[in-house]
């Protein structure tokens, strides 16, 4: 028997007729000779609306009674397949994140998990049930329920499979895999068969929303084989793989292609330039709780040096009003901002071992007549700050310079 954990979102259990095939699906996997440990989300929307409800009370809900309440809807989602799986002669069991012992830490709607008592789970599997455990929820040590962040449900799937020691945990979803870029920008995107999980998370973290972040970093630890995939289509998806399985030699130069709009620039230029310029700059920065990315300090000119940074663009008012209160505090010069560009990074390991890809990109973006404003590089990443009217432009033609629309092995 092959241990798997399978996991559903939301739009997989959005409805009665949802929750039916997903059973019909469950079924056909228990009878070809699969234990089955299934996590799933609250029904799509149903989290939302609760939230929405809370806000109704009050401005502020306190923090346990929210998780309280919006851990609500993932128990119906289990209830309801635990229910369709017996309704068609099959035992199954449902359980809330506390039953099967998800402990977690007390950090109220971010909480991580501390570890899964593993007993229950395989004390059923064993009898033959199909195990339905509620996704995004746990338990603190004090007894109360807690909730692990928006999309957390993928996270509890990837806990349990490290737990039960699964032999692959799938996550099924509303696409069929991990794209190379997103194809509402350029229809030639392919899903990919494969991904190393440190890809995925440059990719994850750079706007890809397939997967909750903090659920690829967790089987990133523990080795967990993932699979993403279609609850709507038969397919294969998207493996996730760990870079000591792949041979860096022969993985594609460049993965995948990731962009973020809504960024900001902001410069000050002309500041004496001493120790302590940069720490006296981002400091207030940060203490905002304004989250820097791109960072380019130039080499200083006759004592000066300037200093430009990135934001969220959301953040670029308030960013802007700390920068003016420090020209006079450093005796700058002033300061510039643009809140129109954005960020595109093309990920891949196989930059490890290969040359050349900087350079491939800094030459489409020229070919195309598209300026870089500032650049920055990770072993595995490079990333360029352009102007946002030129996005759709630089994405297209960097796919079609890396070969991404071809298939690869
Ligand atoms: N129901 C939660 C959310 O909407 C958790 C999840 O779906 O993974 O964020
Ligand atoms: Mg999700």
């Amino acid at each position: 028997m092959t241990l798997i954990v399978e996991k559903f979102g939301g739009t997989s259990v959005g409805s009665v007729e949802r929750i039916n095939a997903v059973a019909d699906h469950l079924i056909e996997k228990h009878q070809a000779g699969e234990q089955l440990v299934v996590v799933v989300s609250a029904m799509s929307g149903e989290t939302n609306r609760l939230i929405k409800l809370a806000h109704e009370i009050c401005a502020k809900p306190p923090a346990r009674e929210m998780d309280v309440l919006v851990s609500t809807g993932e128990q119906v989602t289990i209830a309801l397949l635990a229910m369709a799986l017996q309704q068609r002669g099959t035992q199954a069991r449902s359980y809330t994140g506390g039953q099967v012992s998800i402990k977690t830490d007390r950090v109220h709607s971010k909480a991580r998990i501390l570890g899964i008592d593993s007993a229950k789970i395989l004390e059923d599997l064993a009898l033959g049930r199909i195990v339905v455990v509620a996704g995004f929820q746990g338990i603190d040590d004090g007894g109360n329920i807690t909730t692990l962040g928006r999309g957390g449900s993928d996270t509890t799937a990837v806990a349990v499979a490290a737990a039960i020691n699964a032999a692959e945990c799938r996550i099924y979803t509303d696409v069929d895999g991990i794209y190379t870029t997103d194809p509402r920008v350029v229809p030639e995107a392919r899903r990919l068969k494969s991904i190393t999980a440190e890809e995925m998370l440059e990719l994850a973290s750079l706007g890809a929303k397939v997967l909750q972040t903090r659920s690829v970093e967790f089987a990133n630890k523990y080795r967990v084989p993932l699979r993403v995939l279609s609850s709507f289509e038969k397919g294969e998806g998207t493996l996730i793989t760990y870079d000591d399985e792949t041979n860096s030699m022969e993985a594609p130069l460049i993965s995948g292609i990731a962009f973020q709009r809504d960024e900001a620039k902001l410069t000050i230029r002309g500041i004496p330039d001493h120790p302590g310029v940069a720490h006296t700059v981002l400091g207030p920065i940060s203490e905002s709780h304004i989250n820097v990315d791109v960072i380019l300090q130039n080499a200083s000119e006759k004592g000066f040096t300037d200093l430009t940074f990135t934001v969220p663009r959301g953040d670029y008012e308030a960013s802007l009003e700390i920068l003016q209160r420090l020209v006079g505090e450093l005796n700058a010069q002033d300061v510039k901002g643009d809140d129109k560009i954005a960020k595109i990074s093309v990920v891949g390991v196989g930059m490890r071992s290969h040359s050349g890809v900087a350079n491939t990109m800094f030459k489409t973006l020229a070919d195309n007549d598209i300026n870089i404003q500032m650049i920055s590089t990770s072993e595995i990443k490079i990333s360029v700050i352009i102007d946002e009217s030129k996005l759709e432009t630089a994405v297209q033609a960097l796919h079609a310079a890396f070969g991404l629309d071809k298939e690869s092995g």
